[in-house]
């Protein structure tokens, strides 16, 4: 499997909050483990987003920042993953004390770490600016990656309430990370509606995170196609964020007709209670997806992923080496 959109704050285990909870000498909340999960009956973006405070407060130090991250490394591969690229805001993991630039080089290390030895596996790491943060705490997201250099660091995201300002407002900030040569991508289209879409892609986003209220009017078809734009679609996610009703709403037939490619991520694997396989499985019992369109979408992913041309080369290697074995998987997987 793959996952190019997948958080992680929102995919601590059980077991790392136990871990973790017990380390700070912190009790273990009475509505364990149902308070690290989205509620039944979640009603917005916002309601989802409360489900992070406790992984934040536990994720404010360097060694508890390499432990989630080595934590969750060993958690993809377990679950036979070839590659994942990790997101994370290092501006919400400076409550005591930690500067931007030592969040992020403290879950570079836990990741090289947790690669270490592990065959048929990658990992790659992208920075979130956050829509209600100050310009300037987004600046510095931008310039620490900058100044770090690191080539698993592949893209900066934008992420947070998209109500809260409109993609457009982010312009100066991602053409600093432009000029700087950074990659840029962002949620947008899960909250809010096409202009948000088209937002994103006017200040340089490659990829859109959800983008699932994208129009196919030909203008916004245009500009999707000339800019190569691809989607990570969490569909998991977007139900319990109310962004869509059900999975038959999931737009998927809408975006292959036009020929626009869609990614299949998790979003959040314990926050949102999913992983790739599961989400393929729910897409394949709504949609009927035969091992083609299975192998089409983790192809997708490969081709959006950030990684170079002789990596890509050697991910779809990999691909048809596993697809069997995912496909069998993704059928026979319990819900
Ligand atoms: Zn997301």
């Amino acid at each position: 499997m793959i996952d190019l959109h997948l958080h992680l704050d929102g995919s601590l285990s059980k077991e790392d909050f136990i871990y973790l909870l017990n380390k700070e000498g912190m009790s273990i909340p009475d509505d364990f483990p149902s308070c690290i999960r989205v509620p039944k009956g979640c009603t917005s973006l916002e309601e989802y987003l409360e489900r992070f405070d406790l992984p934040c407060s536990l994720m404010q130090s360097k060694e508890n920042l390499r432990f989630v991250i080595r934590s969750l490394i060993n958690r993809l591969h377990a679950l036979g993953y070839i590659y994942a690229e990790i997101r994370f805001a290092s501006q919400l993991h400076t409550k005591k004390g930690l500067s931007q630039k030592e969040v992020i080089e403290a879950v570079l290390e836990g990741l090289k770490e947790g690669l270490i030895g592990k065959k048929d596996f990658d990992a790659n790491l992208i920075l979130c600016c956050m829509r209600q943060a100050d310009d300037e705490i987004n600046k510095e997201t931008i310039k620490a990656v900058i100044e770090i250099n690191d080539p698993k660091i592949v893209a900066i995201d934008l992420a947070g309430p998209e109500a809260y300002r409109p993609s457009l407002y982010y312009k100066a900030l991602f053409k600093y990370a432009l000029d700087n040569k950074q990659n840029v991508i962002i949620h947008a289209g899960e909250a809010c509606g096409n202009d948000s879409i088209m937002g994103a892609i006017d200040i340089g986003a490659k990829r859109i995170g959800h983008g699932v209220h994208l129009s196919f009017d030909q203008a916004s078809i245009k500009k999707v196609k000339d800019n190569n734009i691809y989607f990570e679609f969490c569909p998991t996610s977007n139900l319990q964020t109310t962004s869509l009703p059900d999975y038959e709403s999931v737009p998927l037939k809408e975006f292959r007709e036009h020929d626009i490619p869609v990614t299949i991520n998790s979003d959040n694997m314990t926050v949102s209670h999913t992983d790739v396989v599961k989400e393929f499985r729910n897409l394949y019992l709504t949609f009927n997806l035969s091992k083609d369109d299975i192998y089409y979408y983790l192809n997708n992913s490969i081709e959006a992923s950030f990684i170079s041309g002789v990596d890509k080369y050697k991910m779809r290697y990999l691909l048809n080496e596993r697809i069997d074995d995912f496909y069998e998987r993704i059928i026979k997987s319990h819900h």
